[in-house]
């Protein structure tokens, strides 16, 4: 509120001013006009009475990827296209109308794009009057009544406004009549026929709570701001039409009460709606030459249409405006058309005029900077300067933001795609400025004056009139009925008849009574007096009483307001947040999508880790088991090494006895030469036998020492019961037992001689010194012989599933046991130290001799032999080779062996890894336990692949395996 010079102390105290507190948010409502006709797309969507939607158009839509394609805004109110000029204003302009009314002042101010509607909001068209009209029409319609008379009240000059006397007013008035020809009064409608539409008086609304003891004035101001000049539209200037004077511009003044004001701009009286817009109408006119002259574009400045209404209180009597400045009240109502928001580029400005756009685009700016500013002050505390004076439309209304009044602002906006960019930004600065609070304006103080003077006086005055029309006219200086009564209380007057001019009776008599009615008079006064004084301190009182009442109600209404704020403020920050939630939700929504495209990768992904792992460990397994088949070739390999060796140094231990047994029967022969020929000398004692058996040989001396391997028996068969088995195994104790090392070296031995006889073929004879080396003589002999035999061994009468059918070189028999006689007869020689394995491929021989070690007497008895061996191999397996071998009689009458045959029966250890073949499945009755199994090609067939740690037991754990032969 704009108040005057607060210099003298009011009447009355005012009642304590509520701390101001209470602000108010810029009420920002937005307007959408109808599409054009030419234009097709729609792009606004008005979807509750506080929201509307904008959709980008399609062209755009392209370009903008990654921003949402909708977006929302939310004001105080939005009204479609429907909207009438009444529902607009009822719900804007006719607050701010009330406020004006009751001393409170207000800015509204349209903004938007250019052809959006801005002038069509304020201004209005014939029969669709806007907000202006509107308004005009409002503030008439509610003090009609209560106007002053013209020029009671007068501006003075510094935003101020002053009640001149009636004398001066009288004069004043009679001036304007005498140089105008317009109409003295209203009352008379003559309404311009260019304007007439915009005002309908059916459609009149009006304020409530006039104050109907006060007096009021309407003025009116109209400017312009142009490229950040300000122009009086109203300004009365004598026109040259040979050299027209361009337009004054205005400077911005703060008066005494900080509040910012056009220096020197035309303030007109208007007494009526058609007077007001006809002064509006005229500025208009002004700005519309103004414009065509200078070659500007309207769109691009600023009008301000301002109406400041003056109100004072009637004094006491009723009757005129009381002449006291400090009880002026003056409020104002500025109605601000601002230019298009659009950006310079939309204006296609050229030049100087792309300056102008410019300035226009940079008032608008300042107006966003002081808003932000502002903005950003109250929601953070800080206290950063607001920069109004950057330029005159901030500077103009900052006492409007510092809280002087309501601030209300209807963003307009058109609905085609054209404008949807410069749309945008416009929602933006809206939205932003609802965020802004203004101080709500106080309350004004009341007069001092009792209330209801006007309507008193009033009907005091038609009192009068009808007592005087009771008597017949009024006549001129009769006292009041009042008065009368007053008189005829005091005494009656003596009769004032004086007789002559020294009448002492009557004088002196007149003298008394006159005195007396002095002093009742006196009396009364003070009688008066003091009741008046008695009346005042009651009054006085009540009115502290009133006040203090006054102040409390005051109180809680701010109490009141804080609350209604702090709902207003939840109600805000609810829909804030509502938003903010719809656009998270939206957020989600793709980011769940994203999700489960990741999700699925993730699992094809794991799926393949799974394959590539599976076959890892395959590979793995594959890699173990050649690593355990490898190391098992590499044992094997390196227990054959050593068993070579073995059988290599054991060769050469025997060979060298050998040697030395040949020496030592050489020496023998020589010595029984050298005695012999000494007892034929003296006595020959020779035994016939040996005599006969001996040959003449001598002779032949020195025959050179008969090789054991020549082949030729007769030397050496005096050797043979030396080499005679039996013997060799009762008394040499260095000779190596059956089923010992020994043996199986022999074994090997003999077995490793096969091939090489068979390389050189069945006729010709082996190397003897080699086959010597591993058997004891008198085998090896025989075995000699035996390579020379035509008939290939018999296999052993045995079922057995891995047989080496050795078809070795012949073999002779010699002093060969009749078999038809009763069969064969065998030495079953089992060592101690074999393991029962308890398999299908034990041997079962009939009517055998079992031993552990071979004995003569058990030989004797036979004619076959067959010794069990054992050995452990070093992959796990336990083989059985099954030696077999002819029982002969030597000449000595010992028993010899000749082997013919080795049977490898191979059986998997069961303990050991399970890879091998198994060489037989029985269960302990020795029955095969499955039947399809029984022959070698359907046990490999059936061979089944197993993972490991599969639980199906061993039984299926049956690997094919090509036969092994055994070397
Ligand atoms: P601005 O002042 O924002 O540049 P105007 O008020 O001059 O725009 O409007 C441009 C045109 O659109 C005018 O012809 C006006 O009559 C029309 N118009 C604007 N708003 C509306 C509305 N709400 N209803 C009907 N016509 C409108
Ligand atoms: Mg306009």
């Amino acid at each position: 509120m704009i108040r005057q010079a607060k210099g003298k102390t009011p009447r009355r105290p005012p009642p304590k001013k509520p701390s101001n507190n209470q602000k108010d948010p810029v009420g920002v409502y937005c307007r959408v006009r109808p599409l054009g006709a030419d234009d097709e797309e729609c792009c606004i969507e008005v979807i509750s009475n506080t929201t509307i939607q904008l959709h980008a158009p399609d062209g755009l839509k392209a370009n903008r990827n990654g921003e949402y394609k909708e977006t929302q805004y939310s004001f105080k109110k939005v009204f479609g296209i429907k909207t009438s000029q009444r529902e607009l204003f009822e719900d804007v302009a006719k607050p701010l109308v009330e406020d004006l009314i009751h001393c409170k002042n207000g800015l509204l101010f349209t903004y938007g794009v250019t052809g959006s509607g801005k002038t069509h909001t304020m201004t209005g068209s014939p029969g669709q009057g806007g907000l202006l009209p509107r308004s005009l029409d409002m503030i008439f319609n509610s003090i009609g009544p209560y106007q002053a008379k013209r020029y009671v009240f007068k501006p003075d000059d510094k935003n101020g406004m002053e009640v001149q006397n009636q004398v001066d007013a009288l004069l004043d008035r009679q001036k304007r009549d005498s140089q105008t020809t317009v109409p003295k009064t209203p009352t008379t409608r003559r309404i311009d026929p260019e304007f007439a539409d915009m005002i309908s008086p059916e459609e009149a609304c009006k304020a409530d709570g006039v104050d109907e003891d006060s007096s009021y004035s309407v003025f009116v101001s109209y400017i312009e701001i142009y490229n950040n000049y300000i122009y009086d539209l109203l300004e009365e200037t004598p026109f040259d039409p040979i050299k027209p004077k361009p337009p004054q511009s205005k400077i911005l003044r703060e008066d005494q009460n900080h509040n910012m004001y056009v220096a020197g701009c035309t303030e007109v009286e208007v007494k009526s709606t058609e007077e007001a817009f006809e002064v509006f109408w005229r500025g208009q006119k002004k700005r519309r030459i103004a414009n065509t002259q200078l070659n500007r574009e309207s769109s691009r400045s600023h009008s301000v249409f301002i109406v400041k209404l003056a109100q004072a209180p009637l004094d006491a009597d009723g009757d005129n405006v009381l002449q006291d400045k400090n009880q002026v009240n003056v409020s104002q109502l500025c109605l601000v058309d601002l230019a298009g928001s659009e950006r310079t580029s939309r204006t296609r400005a050229e030049g100087s005029r792309l300056r102008e756009a410019g300035n226009i685009n940079q008032s608008l700016m300042t107006l966003r900077t002081c808003i932000e500013v502002l903005r950003e002050n109250q929601m953070c505390g800080t206290n950063k300067m607001v920069p109004y004076r950057d330029s005159k439309v901030t500077h103009l209304f900052k006492n409007y933001f510092d809280g002087e009044g309501k601030v209300r602002m209807v963003v307009c906006v058109n609905p085609k795609a054209d404008d949807y960019e410069e749309t945008l930004l416009v929602m933006r600065f809206a939205e932003m400025t609802q965020e802004v609070e203004v101080a709500r304006p106080v309350d004004r103080p009341i007069c001092g004056f009792a209330a209801g003077r006007r309507q008193r006086n009033q009907a005091f005055k038609e009192e009068l009139t009808r007592r005087l029309e009771e008597r017949g006219g009024p006549v001129d200086g009769e006292f009041p009925t009042v008065l009368n009564q007053l008189l005829q209380s005091f005494p009656p007057l003596p009769p004032c008849e004086i007789s002559g001019p020294n009448d002492d009776v009557t004088l002196p008599r007149l003298i008394e009574a006159l005195e007396k009615r002095h002093k009742i008079r006196q009396m009364m006064i003070e009688e008066y007096n003091k009741t008046a004084n008695m009346l005042k301190s009651v009054l006085q009182e009540q009115d502290s009483n009133i006040l203090s009442k006054e102040n409390f109600i005051q109180e809680q209404r701010g109490r009141l307001g804080e609350k209604d704020k702090m709902i207003q403020n939840q109600k805000n920050e609810i829909d804030r947040l509502e938003k903010k939630s719809k656009m998270l939700e939206y957020k989600i929504d793709i980011l769940q999508k994203t999700t489960n495209i990741y999700e699925e990768d993730k699992r094809s992904l794991q799926q393949e880790l799974e394959s590539r792992e599976q076959r890892l460990q395959r590979e793995l397994s594959e890699k173990r088991r050649m690593e355990s088949r490898m190391q098992g070739m590499v044992t094997d390999a390196k227990l054959k090494w050593e068993k070579e060796c073995e059988r290599r140094v054991n060769a050469k231990q025997l060979e060298m006895q050998n040697k030395l047994w040949v020496k030592d029967e050489k020496l023998k022969q020589l010595k029984a030469i050298v005695t012999e020929g000494k007892t034929e000398n003296r006595q020959p004692q020779r035994p016939s036998r040996e005599k006969d058996k001996v040959p003449p040989k001598r002779s032949a001396s020195p025959s050179p020492v008969p090789s054991p391997y020549d082949g030729s028996q007769s030397s050496l068969s005096s050797l043979e019961p030396i080499y005679n088995f039996s013997q060799t195994v009762r008394s040499d104790p260095h000779f190596p037992r059956p089923g010992s090392v020994s043996v199986a070296s022999c074994i090997s031995e003999w077995e490793q001689g096969v091939p090489q006889s068979r390389r050189q073929g069945s006729q010709s004879p082996p190397d003897s010194r080699k086959r010597a080396q591993g058997l004891p003589n008198s085998l090896s002999r025989r075995r000699g012989r035996c390579w020379a035999r035509e008939v290939p061994v018999q296999p052993a009468d045995v079922d057995l599933e891995e047989t080496t059918h050795w078809t070795g070189p012949p073999v002779r028999p010699l002093h060969r046991r009749s078999h038809s006689a009763g069969g064969e007869r065998w030495v079953d020689h089992k060592p101690t130290s074999n393991v029962d394995l308890d398999t299908v491929l034990k041997p079962n021989i009939p009517n055998a001799i079992k031993v552990n070690a071979p004995n003569e007497k058990a030989l004797s008895k036979c004619d076959r032999y067959v010794l069990t061996h054992q050995e452990v191999a070093s992959d796990g397996e336990i083989q059985t080779k099954l030696i077999k071998g002819e029982v002969f009689k030597t000449r000595g009458g010992g028993q010899s062996v000749q082997f013919t045959d080795i049977e490898t029966l191979k059986q998997e250890n069961p303990v050991a890894a399970s890879r091998k073949r198994r060489s037989s499945e029985t269960d302990p009755d020795g029955e095969p336990m499955e039947g399809d199994w029984t022959d070698v090609e359907t046990r490999c067939s059936v061979a089944v692949e197993m993972r490991a740690g599969s639980n199906l037991g061993p039984g299926y754990q049956h690997h094919g395996y090509p036969k092994r032969r055994k070397p």
